[in-house]
């Protein structure tokens, strides 16, 4: 089976990957907002890991039909988020994960049906995407209950019927500990959650990957919020494996993060970024990957200046972040023009500075990283959210105890200078 702009559109992930949500709902990837389902035209009852085997899921009929139209060289719209992404310049995930599996793109020609079925035996799975339940000590303000125990706190979880303990005793749990075993072919695992580090589950992981004698060709991708402490014990187990990438979920410099990331303490962020940077294993690395909403984008080049001057020897400036789509009105598109102009002058500003004073390499990067973020920024007008958004900082400062205005000062003068009145609404 051929088709014409196979490579333009290839993606490894419909091929080699297994996604789960918190809620054990399971993925074609964690970009595919639709969860797979047993219903032939993908309708019907959802795959969940807490009762449904990987194996079972692998023909999903979305899964087939992202796979079918790779095959004949088109865009399937599921995976709209890479295109998108694409579109501003920036490295979607299918490019990034289409260079480390350069050998499956003609398997997957040679050996795939035209409707995208696929024998689960030829296509081993390599990359496993975790979200292992939604226990979390923080409660962000652009999260939810499915992502965040602590946010039940603050709103009730409309998802009645989440599993959010899949993986006890579930033969999806059973099939992954197979898979990162002696015999497995797994070669990278991305863990989120809720927050990873608090997960005995993620452990239980972990050192299954460590007794099968296969850690050392696998590699892990976390998202951390930073809050939990690093041990020396848990640097010793990372230390076997062919590399741990750390993406810490930092929005901003100490205050902005603090405000954002409700209720994390600077302090204690700062000392494990600190333990991460200085760990003297080389196969221990990471970034800082913030998630960029309309809280912290006006902020983004002071963190990246305090990051620079830090003089960080493994949390350099990597592309890594996340551009925020929902909650809707929380989209750095929803911000009236005006202050959208001024972010842009900062972000202006920050590539003159490292141009005029960072090497070539640490100016480029952080040009690379961030330039996608005003391009999305601009891409889409959509300040009618401006209340909802001055309406759910309202009720989020009341809940948490917190204070948009004091907290982001400068932030909350461009938006009260452009719209008076529905500036307002953010009043508690
Ligand atoms: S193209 Fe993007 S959205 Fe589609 S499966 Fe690949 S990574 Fe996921």
């Amino acid at each position: 089976m051929s088709g014409s702009n196979f490579a333009d559109v290839f993606c490894p992930l419909p091929w080699n990957h297994a996604s789960v949500r918190t809620n054990g709902q399971m993925l074609a990837c964690c970009l595919v907002y639709e969860p797979l389902q047993k219903g032939k035209d993908g309708s019907g009852q959802d795959y969940n890991a807490g009762t449904d085997t990987v194996a079972s899921a692998r023909n999903a009929p979305v899964l087939r039909d992202i796979r079918a139209a790779m095959l004949r060289g088109e865009k399937p719209t599921a995976c709209n988020r890479c295109w998108d992404t694409e579109r501003v310049g920036a490295l979607s995930a299918r490019q990034i994960n289409a260079e480390k599996y350069p050998g499956l793109m003609e398997r997957a020609r040679q050996l795939t049906r035209a409707d995208g079925t696929i024998v689960h035996s030829e296509f081993p799975l390599q990359y496993y995407d975790l979200r292992l339940g939604n226990l979390c000590n923080l409660a962000c303000k652009m999260c939810s209950p499915h992502f965040s125990s602590t946010w039940a706190r603050y709103a009730p979880d409309p998802d009645t019927r989440a599993n959010y303990t899949w993986y006890v005793d579930s033969p999806y749990w059973r099939e992954l500990l197979d898979s990162v075993g002696a015999s497995g072919a797994v070669k990278q695992l991305m863990i989120t959650g809720g927050e990873p580090l608090m997960s005995k589950h993620h452990w239980e992981l972990i050192d299954q990957c460590v007794a099968g004698g296969r850690a050392s060709e696998i590699s892990i991708y976390y998202n951390t919020n930073m809050t939990v402490t690093l041990t020396d014990q848990m640097i010793e187990k990372w230390s076997k494996f062919q590399q741990i990438w750390v993406g810490c979920s930092v929005d901003g410099y100490a205050h902005v993060n603090e405000y954002i990331r409700h209720p994390a303490q600077w302090r204690v962020v700062e000392r494990n970024l600190d333990r991460l940077d200085s760990c003297e294993h080389p196969n221990i690395v990471g970034n800082l990957s913030p998630t960029i909403s309309v809280f912290n984008v006006l902020y983004i080049p002071e963190m990246v200046r305090w990051q620079v001057g830090r003089k960080f020897k493994k949390l350099g400036v990597h592309p890594g972040n996340w551009i925020l789509e929902y909650p809707e009105p929380m989209s750095i598109q929803v911000l009236p023009k005006p202050v959208k102009l001024a972010i842009a002058k900062k972000y202006e500003e920050l590539f003159a500075w490292a141009r005029e004073t960072q090497e070539a390499s640490v100016a480029k990067s952080i040009h690379d990283t961030y330039e996608p973020v005003l391009k999305w920024m601009n891409a889409a007008e959509r300040q009618s959210l401006l209340p909802d958004l001055m309406k759910t900082i309202a009720d989020l400062d009341r809940k948490q105890q917190t204070d948009f205005r004091k907290s982001l000062p400068e932030l909350w003068a461009l938006i009260e200078a452009a719209e008076p009145a529905t500036s307002a609404l953010a009043l508690r």
